[in-house]
């Protein structure tokens, strides 16, 4: 008995090694066996918290489903090349790949912002529906085309925090004179409420709000701004961050990189990026709270809401800043259209979704 099944098993073992080599010989092609070595730019400091984290670990999901065959060195803001210089190196193919937000690429194209965030736009879920199934992902990918990189959608904020202020927001008035950091669109609305946006690099933020060079920043939300130590700056953190309601982060591919890879590389690429959208998302909504409550109780920050007519008023300025945007550049307007088209399409499905368990609360 025990030599018959020493003998089954051993059978059943060559069996399938023979399988295996078999396997390993005709559906591994030799070229796809060697390692491919990229390199990725980020706009984040070196191993930033969530932003950074993330960027990293995309490059270690890649090592570990591709077995190591692609392997992405993964370089902070600064390290290889500025913040702001990840878009050009990925288009010119000096690098391979890079991360970041598509709204700091505004000056290449200005729709690329539809892509990060819009005042009053799409949250996380309804961004990744239009991105990634409504139709939205064929229009980033337009955008990008002419400069030879290829995006993928690879993180979310979530809904965002309205700031950190020096003194009250009462009335939309108070917004004038104000100076602020804050970017993209949400800063074109804020000049026109008679606000002075200024542009301030996330490691120069705190500085400037301390020595009130800058009465006002936007960051993300309570886990990172905690991080940022802005509530040594100012006292009253102001919500929500109509300006930044569901914030993509991006992967981009330069086009020549992307073309060279084995299908199956590409593939593993693709499933990081979903991967990262769902980690990043998950990551900030779930250490969110904890934060805020860390900042009020030991911190003594005074939380405050936006009043509804600062944000009726914030609303009116910021279609009226993208209608001004569409107007002038034919591309944005032809993404815009079909963003409108579906915030209005998913709006009247969340009116009887969302917003009605919206109101049940919790059990
Ligand atoms: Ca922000």
């Amino acid at each position: 008995m025990k030599a018959e099944r020493r003998s089954f098993l051993k059978k059943v073992g060559v069996g399938a090694a023979a399988l295996t080599a078999g396997l390993a010989s005709k559906a591994v092609p030799a070229f796809a066996k060697k390692t491919i070595r990229w390199k990725m730019v980020t706009t984040w400091p070196p191993h930033f918290p969530v932003l950074g984290e993330g960027a990293d670990l995309f490059a270690k999901w890649v090592d570990e489903m591709s077995g190591g065959r692609l392997k992405i060195t993964v370089y902070g803001g600064g390290e290889l090349v500025p913040p702001l210089g990840v878009f050009d190196a990925v288009s010119q193919g000096t690098v391979q790949m890079g991360h970041g937000a598509a709204y700091y690429w505004a000056g290449k194209s200005p729709a690329t912002q539809f892509f990060a965030a819009v005042p009053f736009g799409f949250n996380a879920q309804s961004m990744n529906a239009w991105i990634l199934n409504g139709g939205g992902m064929k229009l980033w990918e337009e955008v990008y085309a002419p400069f030879n990189v290829k995006p993928f959608l690879a993180g979310n904020t979530g809904v965002q925090m309205g700031g950190w202020f020096n003194k009250e927001i009462k009335s939309i008035n108070d917004i004038k004179g104000l100076k602020m950091r804050i970017p993209g669109l949400g800063g074109k609305v804020i000049a026109k409420a008679g606000g002075n946006a200024v542009l301030v690099a996330g490691g120069e933020i705190y500085t400037n709000l301390d020595r009130g060079v800058i009465d006002a920043t936007e960051w993300v939300g309570p886990y990172h701004d905690l991080k940022m130590g802005f509530y040594k700056a100012a006292k009253y953190y102001y919500y929500p961050g109509w300006h930044e309601p569901g914030t993509a982060l991006e992967a981009i591919v330069n086009k020549k990189a992307w073309e060279s890879l084995p299908k199956d590389l590409q593939a593993i690429v693709d499933a990081a990026a979903y991967k990262s959208n769902m980690w990043m998302i998950s990551e900030f909504e779930s250490k969110n709270n904890a934060a805020l409550v860390e900042l009020i109780e030991k911190h003594h920050v005074k939380l405050r809401q936006f009043p509804e007519s600062v944000l009726k008023s914030l609303k009116k300025l910021s279609k009226e800043v993208l209608d001004d945007l569409a107007a002038k550049d034919p591309m944005s307007k032809k993404v815009y259209e079909h963003f409108k088209k579906f915030q209005k399409n998913i709006y009247a499905w969340n009116k009887l979704t969302e917003e009605q368990y919206q109101k049940f609360k919790y059990l």
